[in-house]
């Protein structure tokens, strides 16, 4: 690993696979396991960076595809790089825009060279390759960039799958050998799709390369939960010990408990965020609409437990009020409590770790029959 980056375990459950290590970067420490929140637009929705800092917000996301399409990367770094341009001083990690490119652009057209796609903004069309990707990254300036990888949707066919796969493994070579710049770690990311046998020989062939860290991609994009934590499980001890473990796009309870169990260390997810514009609350892992009934005369904060601005200052009844009149500091707030709701799960998944309580204090979120309470919506019933 380049001198800029270093993993360290602190613990290992005696009955899992979870771990608590500190993953070190150039602009600090991430305590892992950690959950991150997203800043597609080098901004965390509704929220300042001093009010991100707040939640214990670690390493941040932003979003290749939608940074290159606006403001473009050369304002980025005209604007001295990401971490100074957005205020955000903290670890930060950009993905490399496949996953947008392959998720939500049309018109695209996939070779072995790269993906063209046509610009949302201004119908221009566009050409992502490897090269381009980790060009585009080395200028935004990130701590962590990503591979530029293929993520076949679900469900496709074993052959699409295997084709993607080893494209992906191609595509990483290509990224590799573009990639410039020593203060910046380049994670490769494994997919493979619900083929356990594709997920665990792609794992394999990327533990060879001895990369500063290693990504678990293309899940949470519409298979079950029960699949999802087979891929996790299959997948993420085939990946070094001693390197940062991340999987990405998923941020339920149950999800992370599940893959924390089986030794992934970061996350990253737009629920918390995404809910928050909705007027939704996560409280203890149920998904609150503000907009009920029951809260315009509950005047108890969301979460007597939770330390966060929005607990500690307002009540129930104040945001559900904010959410009905469609106020802007509604979202804030409630950006501001999920996120840090989310944070403190992994805080004391990573606290109950050191302690070697991780089974006792989190097994009712590793039972396959949990009730899965972030996907059920309160105030439908
Ligand atoms: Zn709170």
């Amino acid at each position: 690993m380049s001198a800029n980056f270093s993993f360290a375990s602190l613990a290992t459950c005696s009955q899992t696979k979870a771990r608590a290590g500190i993953f070190s970067t150039p602009h600090g420490i991430v305590e892992t396991p950690r959950f991150m929140p997203v800043g597609t637009l080098a901004n965390v929705k509704t929220i300042t960076p001093a009010q991100l800092g707040a939640t214990g917000a670690q390493m941040v996301l932003a979003n290749t595809y939608h940074l290159h399409l606006q403001p473009g990367e050369a304002i980025v770094a005209g604007g001295g790089g990401l971490h100074k341009f957005m205020g955000w001083h903290g670890p930060m990690l950009t993905d490399s825009g496949g996953f947008q490119v392959f998720s939500l652009s049309e018109m695209r057209k996939i070779t072995e060279e790269g993906v063209t796609f046509r610009s949302p903004h201004d119908g221009q069309m566009i050409k992502l390759t490897p090269e381009r990707s980790i060009e585009i990254q080395n200028i935004l300036g990130a701590d962590v960039i990503m591979a530029f990888d293929e993520c076949p949707p679900y469900p496709a066919t074993r052959q699409e799958v295997e084709a993607a796969t080893d494209r992906t493994y191609r595509w990483l070579k290509r990224s590799i050998s573009a990639h410039q710049r020593q203060d910046q770690a380049l994670f490769p990311i494994v997919q493979g799709g619900v083929y356990l046998d594709l997920r665990a020989r792609a794992a394999q062939d990327l533990a060879e390369l001895d990369m500063p860290g290693y990504a678990i991609g293309g899940v949470s994009v519409g298979e079950p939960t029960d699949l999802m934590a087979q891929i996790v499980q299959t997948t993420a001890p085939l990946l070094p010990v001693n390197k940062p473990r991340y999987l990405m796009g998923v941020g339920t309870y149950r999800e992370m408990a599940i893959a924390i169990a089986s030794g992934v260390d970061l996350f990253d997810c737009v629920i918390p965020t995404r809910w928050a514009r909705h007027g939704t609350a996560i409280v203890s892992g149920e998904r609150w609409n503000l907009k009920n009934a029951k809260f315009r005369e509950d005047f108890t904060p969301l979460d007597t437990t939770c330390p966060c601005y929005t607990c500690e200052n307002f009540s129930r009844a104040y945001i559900s009020h904010l959410v009905r009149s469609q106020e802007i500091l509604a979202y804030t707030l409630l950006t501001i409590h999920n996120i840090t709701e989310l944070i403190r799960f992994t805080q004391k998944i990573r606290e109950s770790i050191l302690s070697d309580r991780f089974v006792t204090d989190f097994g009712h979120w590793l039972e396959p029959s949990a009730i899965d309470l972030e996907k059920t919506d309160l105030t439908s019933t």
